[in-house]
């Protein structure tokens, strides 16, 4: 049995595997779901099912928009200050790591960002608390989970500007109050589904005012007015989506998969902190629920623990090239029996090595 911890793209539940298989041999009538086109009722079905399942599981209310977008997570960073940012003016941004970062860059060809706070000196090891948010700024920006750092934000910053989120690594992981932000977006190859799609949660009054000339593709106006069906989307992705959510409600949605989540995360963790030969590389109360980064006390024994860890069905620990160490992504779709293998391992290494 393997354990997949891999960052992303990441475990989906086997049962979305199965369904997404026979679709692709049979979706409809013996045709396959890659070779229908979009514009028939049966997909039109399936994007409208999409949507009510994120606005369902989210509790989106309503004056909100659902958009099921391409060019991943690393498009949004430009598609935000193109639509939010007026000519001439500035636009806050957190930055809590790599993808904070790439975000604050596409910002520059569009006018200014303002670095409220940064825990870069620290290799990002935690989140910044003590800053103050401009309210002249067109909007403020932060990454809710920092997928290579393993730290979480738990919180929305209270600032009266538009609120903006990059939730790519923990959309659907836990309740969140939509009300507080005015745009949300992710990569989908976490806790939402395939690679291929973005999904974007927009507050329609927030747009439209930039007074920028946008390309139609890069518009949030033109494909909310399209139905996210203005080119042709990423049909596949967006079916294997809809098939992961359905598995999410079924298990009774985000608030009971949270609850999975914190134990998960908990039970990790509490290994990390025991285990005399392991140690958690971030701030304890940053920590995150999605990504648990650790090293060793002595990193000569980092590479038989990884090759240990691979003998024994335990995948994808290995961590970012920029932090070392470890990293297990515990998403959605990651049972608990997985992490009770990982933490076993751990104390059988343990025992071997003290
Ligand atoms: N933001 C975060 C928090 C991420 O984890 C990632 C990718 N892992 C990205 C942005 C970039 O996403 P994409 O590859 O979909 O552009």
């Amino acid at each position: 049995m393997r354990h997949n911890f891999g960052a992303g793209p990441c475990i989906l539940p086997q049962e979305v595997f199965k369904q997404a298989a026979q679709a692709v041999l049979d979706f409809k009538d013996g045709l396959s779901i890659l070779e229908i086109s979009h514009r028939t009722s049966e997909f039109e079905g399936v994007v409208a099912e999409t949507e009510k399942l994120v606005k369902e599981l989210l509790n989106v209310p309503s004056g909100y928009s659902v958009l099921f977008l391409q060019g991943g997570a690393s498009l949004q960073f430009a598609m935000v200050p193109m639509n939010l940012l007026p000519e001439g003016k500035t636009a806050s941004y957190l930055e809590t790591g790599v993808w904070a970062n790439k975000a604050i860059k596409e910002v520059s060809t569009f006018g200014k960002a303002n670095i409220v706070a940064s825990s870069k000196e620290s290799n990002f090891t935690f989140i910044p608390k003590d800053y103050s948010i401009p309210e002249d700024s067109a909007y403020f920006h932060f990454t809710s989970n920092n997928t290579i750092y393993g730290t979480e934000m738990f919180s929305v910053p209270k600032t009266s500007i538009p609120v903006v989120c990059d939730m790519s690594s923990d959309i659907m992981s836990r309740v969140i109050d939509v009300s507080q932000y005015d745009l949300i977006y992710a990569g989908a190859q976490k806790n939402i589904g395939p690679a291929g799609l973005t999904v974007v949660i927009v507050k329609d009054e927030i747009l439209g005012k930039s007074g920028r000339k946008v390309p139609s593709m890069l518009d949030y106006k033109v494909h909310i007015d399209g139905g996210s069906m203005y080119n042709t989307p990423p049909v596949f992705s967006i079916y294997v989506a809809m098939l992961n959510l359905r598995w999410l409600k079924s298990k009774g949605g985000v608030a009971e998969i949270e609850k999975e989540n914190i134990a998960k995360a908990r039970a990790l963790y509490t290994e990390i902190d025991r285990n005399p030969l392991f140690k958690g590389t971030c701030a304890v109360e940053d920590r995150s629920r999605m990504n648990v980064c650790f090293v060793m006390e002595n990193p000569e024994l980092e590479k038989p623990f990884l090759k240990y860890a691979e003998e024994n069905g335990i995948e994808g620990i290995k961590g970012h090239r920029s932090v070392g160490g470890f990293r297990a992504s515990i998403y959605n779709a990651l049972p608990i029996t997985s992490v009770h293998a990982l933490v076993e391992l751990m104390q059988n290494f343990a025992e071997k090595h003290t």
